[in-house]
């Protein structure tokens, strides 16, 4: 018996999460577990994903979500995302409430794809916009351009699809002026669900030592700041809420997916890269396409498996429940105070309360709107 199938895990709100590792042009910010595809990559990983999601867990409910990252998951034909599909209707149920997402940059899309996808089963797309300012976008040199930004979000919209996009905050050369104008035109397009994110440059990333050296000079910390609560006031002036640090929906069009890491959720995943959560066991495949598939060829060497302690279990879960803005209910929190004493909830709350980055409402602790680009303070409390 493996260890995942000794586990007594509740099967209910399980997430699949899907990892295609190929990318068209590698950006230069990226430090994803992404490449360029080399002949002959694409079917050996068809053939790989398949076999590691028949060896999955299973479950007897409907999966709640399934979702398409990357990498590019464009990239893949409507023939190819098919198929996948037909391995997951093998494996596991789905209902008219299961959340299908697939991420795709703007210059794969085309109408015959999309109609493809969407009749394959996807019912969510999100969009790698970034930005509506052709300048910026040509610094990132993502390998779309503004007509094709435009021309995605035309069709997204005139085909009624429930779709998120992308914007990115901190852009070389972005200010105040333009961030606004992108904010300005993307609404028009009226997109259910918009994700922000501060653009930061890793270590595994081609463009971090330019950064390091001050070739490239990105936002800083103020500006990112501006820009961010800029973006705060403008979308929920416009009927948008924030449920999450970077992520802004109209009312129930949150991405039920990402809502499940943070609300701790079991999700299991296959491919590159991806990680799976089934409490209390945790694991990760490699994110090197050579050492997954080798890992997928001899699943007795696979990921190393992690078995979290109940203790560590309860901060990481009081950690992603900040991450929501409507935080945790105190009732909650006071009931984990109770039963691990040991962990010094009270003190650690009484002191986040103290530095204002913790309020309390009638029913909840959390971390007002206004800190929320605080938040890394918030979650070292819970650090250890
Ligand atoms: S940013 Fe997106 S499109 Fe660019 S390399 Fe990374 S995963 Fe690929």
């Amino acid at each position: 018996m493996t260890l995942v199938s000794s586990l007594s895990w509740t099967d209910k709100d399980l997430g699949l999460y899907l990892h295609i590792p190929f990318c068209r042009v590698r950006c230069a910010y990226c430090d994803f577990a992404t490449d360029l595809e080399k002949t002959g990559e694409r079917q050996l990983f068809l053939k790989s994903l398949t076999e590691e999601i028949e060896r999955l867990p299973k479950s007897t409910q409907p999966l709640r979500s399934i979702y398409f990252g990357g990498g590019t998951p464009s990239l893949l034909t409507v023939a190819e995302i098919s198929q996948i599909f037909s391995v997951i209707s093998k494996n596991y149920s789905l209902d008219k409430n299961t959340e299908i997402s697939l991420e795709a940059n703007p210059e794969g899309l085309n109408e015959d794809k999309l109609a493809g996808y969407m009749q394959a089963g996807v019912n969510r797309i999100s969009i790698g916009i970034q930005s509506l300012n052709g300048p910026e976008l040509k610094f990132l040199a993502r390998g779309h351009l503004l007509e094709e930004n435009l021309r995605a979000l035309e069709m997204l919209k005139d085909k009624g699809i429930n779709y998120n996009l992308d914007l990115m905050i901190g852009i070389p050369k972005q200010d105040q002026n333009s961030f606004m104008r992108t904010l300005i035109q993307v609404l028009a397009y009226r997109p259910a669900h918009i994700s922000s994110y501060l653009l930061s440059i890793e270590e595994d990333a081609p463009w971090f030592e330019q950064v390091k050296s001050g070739k490239i000079k990105v936002a800083d910390d103020d500006l990112m700041a501006t820009l961010y609560q800029q973006m705060q006031f403008f979308l929920s002036d416009q009927g948008y809420k924030q449920y999450e640090i970077s992520a802004f929906s109209l009312p129930g069009k949150e991405c039920i997916h990402n809502l499940g890491y943070w609300k701790h959720q079991n999700w299991i995943g296959a491919g590159p890269s991806a990680a799976s959560w089934l409490a209390p066991l945790r694991w990760q495949n490699p994110s090197g396409f050579k050492e997954w598939i080798n890992c997928q060829k001899f699943p007795d060497k696979g990921p190393e498996y992690t078995t979290l302690s109940q203790a560590d279990s309860v901060l990481e879960k009081i950690m992603l429940q900040f991450r929501l803005l409507e935080g945790i209910p105190v009732q909650v929190y006071t009931n984990l105070h109770c039963i691990y004493p040991e962990l010094e909830l009270g003190s650690r709350m009484q002191r986040l309360i103290q530095l204002e980055l913790v309020e309390v409402t009638q029913t909840h602790y959390r971390i007002p709107a206004t800190a929320v680009l605080l938040s890394n303070r918030v979650f070292q409390e819970y650090l250890s």
